[in-house]
């Protein structure tokens, strides 16, 4: 816009003309932008109307005005655009600069061009134009370039975390699976200092074939992740709970007692007795057995997780709907 006013003024007819030109192109890619249909194909438009417009200047202006310079600030631009097609930028710029020697070659610094301004202060003025322009240009392209990085870094930041998700939690209750648990009780094992204590407790959910085959497998499911979700709330700092079978859970926690781990089961119980599941228009209750036992850095895992499922065991048999932690 700047251009088409200064040209107006000037009286340079075939850039005044081309400008309108560039204007309605401009126009035209902020509605494609703002519709949301941008790619880099209309940001290499952009570039080859700068280059166009750079060529119609030195033509009719010549080497004075610095339109020229455009040839080859226009490089880095064309790179710093996304593309996936990694020859464009080559071929943008390799004509670009091929401009700009044609121009050496052709023309002289006073050669006669069609418009020549005696007036010392007009081309200055232009050449201080093009110089705000091509700084402009440049850092836009380069500030937009560091915002769009950013977000792709974000964004696969972003991704990773997701597929690490995807990976290590149970889709529906969205506790840990198995494999991503052991991964955690392994790095408890080695950071723990050497004569701390961690616990592991294993619950499993009482009579939960009855409710599967009373209300339904998708009660059955409802109820899993309501229990997950206790299990979520209430796992104290630093402990981890996984879905470790079917309707069976398993938790550890870090540098704690074994009333530590049995104070945690002690508020599912808590939980569960005074919770009614009211699914579907039916309404039951639900209760669970755990096994607890503690670990030091030395035992072998499955020891401790082997004496968590005989105490689970033995509650079952004990009456099940509370915690046993000694054989
Ligand atoms: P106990 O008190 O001795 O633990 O009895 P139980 O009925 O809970 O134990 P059992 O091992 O006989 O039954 C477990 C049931 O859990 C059988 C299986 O169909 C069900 N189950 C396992 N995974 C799922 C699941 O993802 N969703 C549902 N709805 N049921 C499941
Ligand atoms: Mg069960
Ligand atoms: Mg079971």
């Amino acid at each position: 816009m700047a251009y088409l006013i200064m040209f107006y003024i000037l009286g340079v007819r075939e850039l005044f003309l081309f400008n309108i030109f560039s204007v309605a192109f401009y126009v035209t890619l902020q509605i494609i932008i703002a519709l949301g249909k941008s790619g880099p194909k209309f940001l290499y438009l952009a570039l080859i109307e700068i280059i166009i417009h750079a060529a119609v200047a030195t033509h009719f202006l010549g080497w004075q005005p610095d339109f020229a310079m455009f040839f080859i600030l226009i490089i880095p631009a064309t790179f710093l655009t996304y593309t996936q097609r990694i020859y464009i930028p080559f071929i943008i710029s390799g004509v670009s600069m091929g401009l700009f020697l044609y121009y050496k070659i052709t023309m002289d610094y006073n050669a006669e061009v069609k418009y020549i301004f005696d007036d010392n202060s007009i081309i200055k003025a232009i050449q201080i134009m093009n110089a705000v322009i091509g700084v402009f240009v440049m850092l836009t392209g380069g500030v937009s370039n560091i915002f769009i990085r950013e977000y792709k870094e974000f964004q696969i930041v972003e991704q990773r975390e997701t597929f690490r998700d995807l990976a290590s939690k149970d889709p529906l209750t969205h506790l840990f699976n198995r494999r991503a648990m052991n991964e955690h009780i392994r790095a408890i094992r080695r950071d723990c200092p050497p004569r701390s204590q961690y616990v592991i407790g294993i619950g499993d959910i009482d009579n939960f074939k009855r409710i599967n085959d009373t209300y339904g497998h998708d009660v059955g499911d409802k109820v899993l992740v309501y229990v997950s979700n206790q299990f979520i709330n209430f796992i104290p700092e630093g402990g981890y709970a996984a879905r470790w079978g079917g309707e069976e859970f398993l938790f550890v926690i870090p540098n704690a007692s074994i009333e530590k781990g049995v104070a945690f089961t002690d508020k599912i119980h808590k939980m569960l007795r005074s919770h009614v599941f009211e699914i579907d228009d039916v309404e039951f209750g639900v209760t669970m057995t755990f096994g607890v036992s503690k670990g030091i850095p030395v035992d072998k895992i499955d020891n401790v997780i082997t004496t968590a499922d005989k105490r689970l065991y033995k509650g079952k048999n004990n009456g099940k709907n509370h915690t046993e932690f000694t054989d």
